[in-house]
């Protein structure tokens, strides 16, 4: 398994082993296991859902797990680049929680979004769950693939829809399956239709 890696000023291809060097820790712990007593602390990014947080994360290790999955990033910088790629932070594992997470990212996220505290940026209603805010133009052509399904908002208009497809298209991706989550429905997801 190699995971698209964020440090050094660009994304690396790193194999579970050479993350494992990376964060100084020893070979036979678990990428799932990182997130505590870092040296250099790992951050986890899924692209379906538009969310980062901890490579401990329950709801961030549900769902398949490869390299058009998820992204990941290393120390203050690769969380910076995390933020600076759209991603928000998870409601479930809260990296927002992390000492010094704040001070690491207050910069990027008032360059993007002119939010200047802490509690804005973690607010689902300020920051939406919107996979539509990940740059996609930055993230498919390093891993050159999609993710299985793409978490959208619920009741999006089919010329949204339309103008999603066409941004993949133009990118030189087809748009794999998108819907909205439904803790009612069937695998929690349900698939739009698009009309086109
Ligand atoms: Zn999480």
């Amino acid at each position: 398994m190699d995971y698209w890696t964020f440090y050094e000023g660009k994304f690396n291809k790193l194999s579970v082993k050479e993350l494992a060097a990376k964060v100084s820790l020893p070979r036979d712990i678990p990428v799932s296991s990182y997130s505590n007593n870092l040296k250099a602390r790992l951050w986890s990014a899924r692209l379906s859902t538009g969310v980062f947080g901890l490579t401990s994360c329950v709801a961030g290790n549900r769902g398949p797990k490869d390299c058009s999955e998820v992204i990941l990033g290393i120390g203050d910088e690769g969380l910076n680049k995390l933020v600076a790629l759209g991603f928000i932070p998870c409601p479930v594992c809260h990296p927002e929680k992390v000492d010094g997470f704040w001070d690491a990212v207050k910069e990027a996220v008032s360059q993007r979004y002119g939010i200047t505290s802490l509690e804005m940026f973690v607010d689902k209603d300020v920051l939406p769950f919107d996979s539509r805010r990940v740059e996609w133009e930055e993230i498919l052509p390093v891993v050159e693939g999609v993710p299985s399904r793409i978490y959208l908002p619920r009741n999006l208009a089919n010329d949204d829809l339309l103008a999603f497809s066409e941004r993949f298209e133009r990118i030189g991706f087809k748009l794999p399956a998108v819907g909205y989550y439904d803790p009612e429905a069937p695998g929690r997801f349900v698939e739009y239709n698009i009309n086109h």
